[in-house]
């Protein structure tokens, strides 16, 4: 053998920067809100949709707006290298959904209320609460125009905080109008930041004749002051839009559900109208904005459908879980009911037969698995059983199986005593597990 091709220590490869891993027991947690969020959908009967991760560019960019910063500068897009088609690691799911409603042709029979749950992409800076891989739960109604579905979605990610157990989040609403308000305040908005134009950055001065709302998006602190002083969409509403806000603020009364009203709030996406909103807490730094959302009326059409109407949010679970962390609030997880113990390999295939069973039962169980030298002691085997979290430990031991029975041990309760178990009485003990708590 040379010194060539010797065999040598392999490099360890790494995950991508800003794309994390998520394992136990942190993953627990993250399936545990999922299962949160889908009773929640459930129970305000939205229906659940899986599109691709990868979709054509061209959809992003005559969706989303070519002047934003996903679509300028964000977006993971490449070409097929068999085809040379342009594909782009979708950066957020609004313009997937809409494109499967349209190419389905979801809405022949009226709205359709869906939901999704899965990773987006978007090439930022790294940063708590800001990453390249990250995760949207996203809500949408789609073939609605109604205030009143605005509404239901702010109430139902209002009732998620609320069972989460999530306090000090503040609701954001505004107004973006119709297109043809939008250009009204458009122009006044472009005369306000030429007349200042000293007070902006190079990027916004670009953007100013291109995209002037996004102006009002900027984080730049030297440009707030010019941006507080200009003229507010809000003043340029018609009395429809008017209206429509109205009704939805009238719910949110009706709910008890407080906001507070921000002029400057118009998102990321240009695909907004009418109503936009955002869910705001201070306690994660400078990536407060857990949920946001909006109504989209334009998008099925500019994306080739038959116009309809839609609203719709998207909520960040990273920062979710985060601000559980913050807040101290445990998510409840399902504890392993029990954990075998074989003092002896003889017992292997009845236990595994006896567990088998139990699970079959809905009963959760984790046999002790044997090493190369064969199994632990019995002192071992019980230090794993109260490691794992089991509420029993199982003692499958010669002596009672031959007798048809096992040992149970209550390893939660250190008072209660050990007791035999026969096993024609299996069925009735893993439902008397299902029923306690
Ligand atoms: P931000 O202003 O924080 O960049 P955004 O307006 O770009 O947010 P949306 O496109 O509205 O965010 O996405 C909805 C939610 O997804 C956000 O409110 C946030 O909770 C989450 N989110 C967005 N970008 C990221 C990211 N890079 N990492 C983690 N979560 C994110
Ligand atoms: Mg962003």
């Amino acid at each position: 053998m040379t010194e060539a091709n010797a065999p040598r220590k392999a490099e360890k490869l790494l995950a991508v920067k800003g794309m994390n891993d998520i394992l136990p027991p942190d993953s627990a947690r993250w399936e545990a809100l999922e299962e949160r969020v889908r009773a929640l959908m459930r129970r305000y009967a939205y229906e659940n949709i899986r599109t691709p991760i990868v979709e054509p560019t061209a959809l992003f960019v005559r969706g989303l707006g070519e002047v934003t910063d996903i679509v300028e500068k964000e977006m993971y897009s490449f070409d097929d290298r068999l085809n040379g088609e342009a594909l782009t690691l979708r950066p957020e799911n609004t313009a997937g959904v809409v494109r499967a409603v349209v190419e389905h042709t979801l809405l022949y029979n009226g709205g359709k209320r869906l939901y999704y749950f899965g990773p987006m992409f978007r090439h930022e800076r790294p940063q708590r609460g800001r990453y390249r891989q990250f995760h949207q739960v996203g809500a949408e109604a789609l073939g609605f125009g109604g205030p009143e579905v605005d509404a239901e979605l702010i109430l139902m990610a209002h009732a998620l905080w609320k069972e989460l157990g999530i306090g000090g989040v503040e609701l954001q609403i505004n107004s973006l109008g119709q297109p043809d308000e939008r250009n009204l305040h458009r122009a006044a908005l472009i005369a306000h930041f030429e007349a200042n134009a000293d007070a902006l950055d190079p990027e916004s001065r670009r953007r100013l004749h291109l995209n002037p709302l996004r102006l009002l998006d900027s984080k730049n602190p030297a440009m707030q002051e010019v941006i507080e002083a200009a003229p507010k969409l809000m003043d340029f509403l018609g009395a429809a839009s008017k209206a429509h806000l109205d009704t939805v603020l009238a719910i949110l009364d009706a709910n008890r559900v407080s906001y507070v009203m921000n002029p400057r709030l118009v998102r990321g996406m240009d695909y907004y109208n009418l109503t936009v909103f955002e869910f705001v807490t201070t306690q994660l730094g400078s990536q407060g904005t857990i949920c946001g959302g909006g109504r989209y009326d334009y998008l099925i059409e500019q994306i080739g459908g038959k116009p309809a109407p839609a609203v719709g949010w998207a909520m960040g679970i990273e920062r979710v879980l985060e601000l559980l962390r913050a807040q101290e609030e445990s998510l409840a997880m399902p504890v392993l009911d029990v954990y075998a113990v074989i003092p002896d390999a003889s017992a292997l295939p009845l236990a595994a037969a006896c567990l088998q069973d139990l699970r079959g039962a809905g009963v959760s169980a984790l046999m002790h698995a044997s090493g190369e030298s064969g199994l632990a002691s019995m002192k071992s085997q019980f230090k794993k059983a109260d490691a794992s979290g089991a509420r029993y430990a199982l003692v499958f031991g010669a002596n009672e199986l031959a007798q048809g029975c096992v040992t149970v041990k209550a390893l939660r309760d250190p008072a209660a005593p050990q007791r035999t178990l026969a096993l024609d009485q299996w069925a009735g003990w893993a439902q008397s597990l299902q029923s306690a708590p």
